[in-house]
């Protein structure tokens, strides 16, 4: 692609590297921007840099906040020793949006992905194990998607919280093998939630 301004091409250019964005796409999206008041694009940028300067994750859970602690971690209408496991803040706002879970939540940051890279240790679990340690939780809930990363993830951490007897549960499997729990309707997912199974019963189906 032939710019006729550097600027332009350094504006479509970073605007090419978010996901799902090809060049042309980035351009369209520039263009656009150009063609806005220039308040509004002062604006954008405003929150982008506010977000990546302010922004925090709960000293709990690890979702993301802007305060130290989460309104959720806070609340003290949640019940604090039922957990539920996900992967990030998406399936948080799924969760949440059924209304049908009263604990609180521990934020992975991803799932365990050996091709990706990804290991134990780059995720937040030693800080679960911690909590279940110290004997503050009752059960912990595994919703994390049923792919092999998922399962994958849900089995480390069930190995790692085996010496504890803390009572450990998967989300029902209303949810489709392979579905990120993102897209999994509100009812089916609260479903889910509320018809969990002990994890052991999960191994032996599978
Ligand atoms: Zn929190």
């Amino acid at each position: 692609m032939e710019f006729s301004s550097k600027l332009l091409e350094n504006a479509v250019y970073e605007m090419s590297q978010l996901p799902g964005i090809g060049k042309r796409t980035a351009l369209r999206l520039v263009l656009h921007l150009l063609r806005q008041p220039k308040e509004q694009t002062e604006r954008l940028s405003f929150a982008l840099h506010n977000l990546r300067s302010e922004i925090k994750y709960c000293n709990s859970c690890n979702n993301i906040s802007d305060v130290e602690i989460c309104e959720i971690c806070a609340s003290p209408k949640r019940e604090k020793d039922f957990i539920c496991v996900v992967e990030d803040i998406r399936d948080v706002m799924a969760i949440e949006n059924t209304n049908q879970f009263k604990g609180i939540y521990h934020v992975l940051g991803g799932k365990i992905s050996p091709i990706d890279g990804i290991g134990p240790s780059h995720l937040n679990i030693s800080t679960l194990v911690e909590k279940v340690a110290n004997n503050e939780v009752k059960e912990v809930i595994f919703a994390l998607s049923s792919t092999m990363e998922g399962d994958t993830t849900n089995f480390y951490i069930y190995k790692q919280l085996e010496p504890y007897s803390v009572r450990t549960s998967t989300i029902a499997r209303g949810i489709s093998v392979g579905d990120e729990l993102e897209f999994a309707d509100e009812v089916t997912l609260g479903r889910s939630i509320v018809n969990r199974i002990p994890f052991e019963n999960s191994l032996k189906s599978s």
